[in-house]
């Protein structure tokens, strides 16, 4: 039997397990003991001041946008190269997303790529820190504070990611990570606001909990709605979180492997972070000539690959927006060479050393070496 290299596999176990059975023997359900504790932890995690859940990672950006009173008139400006849900969450809001395009190298986006977007309607950045690394946060931050643009980072694949030794999530007034099963720490779905702002704090406070703060009331102060999460979940992100180390050194490893083993062969190059960021690999990101065919060489022999993303401004799901708005052709250049060129490779924490020795052995006999 031929093997299959899996793309991604969740690293729960035994201690995971227990935990939320701790939940079942407590007889709480809810946000509660292990919210709180989990809450903590991540806070301490990230040096933050608050924090606060959301049912997943979408939905933490609209609740954090909403926070920011981003909405109806407004433009948030969106890296082109990213998950769909950055996007999908600014136009829940009824705000505008308006693409920016990116660093070929590192697949992040800059200040100079943001500054090209930003009209006079722009109300917000949404920098995205891709693939476990964080981009150029001290220059976006400036152009920001210069141009008085609030930041909303996505933030999704950077748990335990730092530029310049501050965590990912707390450049701006505003920070959204993921726990969907496939990020860095997961909760099956899950989603995380941080900010530093004592009154978006009390924004976001009131909006994930139907207009109020505290829960037995049934007079609702403000409008809101529910993005509460169970404590059963937090049981889980909670052992995860005791486990960021692990599994970050885990996945390091593996990555480590895949340079060595590609390093001789020239017709890829595994995506490096921006100088001044630690890396957390979400996968094994590479670039590889003649990207299409690999890809199709590797998925017949059992290898599970991903592309990369799919640019926001080709999206049939956003056609509306330049319809009404066209841009030039080379406007998001890099993001389409990005996901012509890019391939994402299996890596996941618990990986076996020979699987990846099989992946990189089928790229060099592929490459006819
Ligand atoms: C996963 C992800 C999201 C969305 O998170 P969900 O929990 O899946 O809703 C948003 N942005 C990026 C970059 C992501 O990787």
């Amino acid at each position: 039997m031929k093997r299959r290299i899996i793309q991604y596999r969740p690293s729960v176990g035994a201690e995971e397990y227990k935990s939320v059975g701790g939940c079942f023997e407590a007889n709480w359900l809810t946000e509660g003991p292990k919210s709180d504790a989990f809450l903590e932890g991540l806070r301490d995690l990230m040096k933050v001041k608050h924090a606060c859940f959301a049912p997943n990672g979408t939905l933490a950006l609209y609740l954090a946008l909403r926070a920011a009173k981003i909405g109806p008139g407004d433009e948030v400006i969106v890296p082109d190269f990213t998950f769909f849900g950055s996007a999908s969450a600014v136009e829940m809001t009824g705000a505008v997303p308006v693409f920016c395009d990116i660093d070929r190298d590192t697949l992040q986006t800059t200040a100079s790529h943001i500054e090209r977007s930003i009209t006079p309607k722009s109300r917000a950045i949404m920098p995205v820190h891709i693939y476990g690394a964080v981009g150029e946060m001290d220059a976006i931050a400036d152009l920001a504070r210069s141009r008085s643009l609030v930041i909303v980072e996505d933030a999704a694949q950077a748990v335990g990611v730092h530029f310049r030794d501050r965590h990912a999530g707390t450049f701006g007034e505003l920070g959204c990570f993921s726990f969907f099963a496939d990020k860095t720490i997961t909760t099956g779905e899950g989603g995380l606001v941080v900010t530093n702002d004592d009154a978006l704090y009390k924004s976001l406070r009131f909006l994930r909990n139907l207009g109020r703060v505290d829960r037995g009331s049934f007079v609702h102060p403000e409008m809101g709605y529910n993005f509460r999460i169970t404590d059963m979940q937090a049981a889980i992100g909670l052992v995860q979180l005791s486990r960021l180390a692990e599994i970050a050194g885990k996945k390091q490893k593996i990555l480590h492997h895949y340079r060595s083993r590609l390093g001789d062969v020239p017709q890829v190059r595994i995506i490096d972070p921006p100088v001044g960021s630690t890396h957390i690999p979400f996968r094994a990101a590479i670039y590889a000539e003649r990207a299409a065919d690999l890809t199709e060489f590797l998925g017949a022999e059992n290898v599970e690959t991903r592309s990369f993303f799919y640019p926001l401004h080709l999206q049939p799901a956003f056609a509306y927006l330049s319809d009404s708005r066209p841009m030039p052709s080379d406007a998001f250049a890099n993001a389409v060479y990005a996901y012509e060129n890019g391939i994402c490779l299996p890596l996941y924490p618990g990986m076996p050393e020979d699987d990846v020795d099989y992946v990189c052995d089928k790229i060099g006999e592929f490459y006819g070496r």
